[in-house]
């Protein structure tokens, strides 16, 4: 049991998703990235998709002006990272 001693934030440690700006899960409690307004969505899945009206994976548009090229995409129900800006309109769960 020694978490405590190489982790100074085990409640808030989370991972780094390829794609997101910084560590998923260091943003505000309950904010996912679709609720942030650097999340460029890409839409939802069609009716012919097995994930009929589901939001898809997005990318970051800090990730993007930090690295100068694009990262991957990811899940929008990532957990915030600490450069979360809330958006004005969350991106909707559904279509
Ligand atoms: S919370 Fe915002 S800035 Fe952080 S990875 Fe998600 S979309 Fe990007």
């Amino acid at each position: 049991m020694t978490d405590h001693l190489t982790n100074p934030h085990p409640e808030k440690f989370k991972r780094l998703i390829p794609g997101m700006a910084s560590w998923a899960g260091w943003g505000p409690d309950g904010m996912t990235c679709r609720h942030c307004e650097d999340f460029i969505s890409n839409g939802h899945y069609s009716r012919t998709s097995h994930h009929v009206g589901a939001p898809k994976d997005g990318k970051c548009r800090v990730t993007k002006r930090y690295y100068g090229r694009e990262g991957a995409s990811f899940s929008p129900h990532s957990a915030a990272c600490n450069k979360f800006v809330e958006a004005e309109k969350p991106f909707p769960l559904k279509a």
